[in-house]
């Protein structure tokens, strides 16, 4: 039992006071069905209070609870359990000759939390990380197990589930056969020189980072699995040493660079699994646009550079394909995605991502669930064309609401 219980930037301190750690599944299942308000707290990666369960709520981590990862090699599938991060799991698949088709930034995220929020990583041809995920396994709030797997009715409301369901204890993900990856960074390449299609199409995963101290990108990274062509980028030069996408931080941190092959999972992530990821000190927004946006945000986002740089350490465009899931920012539509790291200080930050927001405008922006926003919910509402099979697919399994916290209560509840 602990006095405060953080999320990983120390931004957010909840208000509920203990963490409960069970150790079996029916234990788990005496705490939700003893409780009137549960939330899950994964790896706590989240920047807004969106795992916040209240004062009088409780707050669950699965770290104690049998952790599976269950390979089937001939099926090319894996079962993990609800606690797991990216780093482990990514451990035993490739241990089994087998790979995720994608990867975050980092590896330190539990999946459970990172598929509940949309987390994605960058690619034309990619999807969210929910995307391999073929089934969830839930103790749902009367405390029986559900199983919701790609071919029931509701499934696209139960990966990106926002955690509003019920306490996600292990899923099901579809795996690939193992490949390599090798990652370049190229330097310099001018707003007015950017073909963004082309570009975000020049490898397997492309981002682009700016510090918007200059209408431009500092930074491309290209990720190009070897079983593909390699990529000709005559946008940008090559760089000539190791680099950290926020400038002035050691670059020990991240994955292997100037094209040295690797094992998938150690380089789709930009940050080693055994390194503090990004910054360390920082807070994060990140906005999903249709993809034909991207130009025109990023002229809107040039536009207002003086008002975002003092704030912000990096800035991060990726690409995610169209997935699935009611809930997910990149719902139904080929997505740009635009990524903010902002120095540590709320009170200078929100400000400007109100600005951001402003600026994006027009351009139907869906806000990362795990980030930092300060979007309305009637606004955010209007972004989701299946809200309402997502509000009855809690009503059918949570009809006491235990697991609708505020976050989700304000955003996707307002009448209830
Ligand atoms: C340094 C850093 C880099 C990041 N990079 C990326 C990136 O590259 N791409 C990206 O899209 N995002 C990124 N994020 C955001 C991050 O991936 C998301 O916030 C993600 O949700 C974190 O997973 P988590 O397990 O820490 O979730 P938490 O913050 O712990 O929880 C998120 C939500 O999931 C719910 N939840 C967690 N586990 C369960 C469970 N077992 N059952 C039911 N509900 C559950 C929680 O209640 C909460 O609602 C980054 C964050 C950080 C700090």
């Amino acid at each position: 039992m602990t006095d405060t219980v953080t999320n990983w930037a120390g931004n957010i301190t909840y208000a509920a006071k203990e963490l409960h750690r069970p150790q079996s599944l029916d234990a788990l299942r005496a705490l939700v069905t003893g409780s009137q308000r549960v939330r899950v707290l994964g790896s706590g990666h989240s920047f807004n209070e969106i795992a916040e369960p209240g004062a009088e709520g409780v707050l669950v981590s699965l770290a104690d609870l049998p952790a599976p990862i269950d390979v089937d090699t001939a099926a090319r599938t894996v079962r993990v359990g609800g606690g797991v991060r990216y780093a482990e799991l990514a451990r035993v698949v490739h241990a089994h000759g087998l790979a995720l088709p994608n990867m975050a930034s980092l590896p330190h995220i539990s999946v459970a939390g990172s598929v509940a929020t949309g987390t994605h990583g960058s690619g034309v041809g990619n999807g969210s990380l929910a995307a391999p995920v073929r089934e969830v396994e839930l103790v749902t709030a009367d405390g029986s197990t559900v199983r919701i797997g790609r071919e029931d009715a509701r499934f696209g409301g139960a990966v990106t589930s926002l955690g509003a369901l019920g306490v996600v204890t292990a899923l099901t993900l579809d795996l690939e056969p193992a490949y390599e990856v090798e990652q370049y960074v190229f330097t310099g390449l001018p707003l007015e020189r950017l073909e963004f299609e082309t570009v975000a199409r020049a490898a397997y995963s492309v981002s682009l980072f700016t510090d918007w101290s200059e209408p431009g990108f500092g930074q491309v990274w290209l990720k190009r699995r070897t079983d593909r062509p390699l990529p000709d980028f005559p946008w940008a030069a090559p760089a000539t040493e190791k680099m950290h996408p926020v400038p002035g931080m050691p670059a020990v941190n991240c994955t292997e660079q100037f094209g040295v092959p690797g094992p998938w999972h150690e380089r789709l992530p930009h940050f080693r699994a055994e390194f503090t990821p990004s910054s360390g000190e920082e807070l994060q927004s990140e906005y999903l646009l249709p993809r034909p946006y991207a130009m025109d945000a990023l002229r809107a986002l040039d536009a207002i550079r003086t008002t975002v740089a003092p704030v912000l350490q990096t800035c991060e465009v990726r690409t995610v394909a169209a997935d699935e899931q009611w809930l997910s920012p990149s719902y139904g539509r080929e997505t740009v995605a635009l990524h903010f790291t902002w120095i540590a200080d709320t009170a200078a930050v929100l400000p400007v991502v109100r600005r951001v927001e402003e600026a994006l405008e027009g351009l139907d922006a869906r806000p990362h669930w795990g980030k930092v926003f300060t979007m309305p919910g009637e606004v955010l509402r209007s972004r989701y064309p299946r809200l309402d099979d997502f509000r009855e697919l809690t009503r059918s399994l949570d009809p006491e609401g235990t697991f609708a916290n505020a976050f989700v209560r304000d955003f996707l509840h307002p009448l209830s």
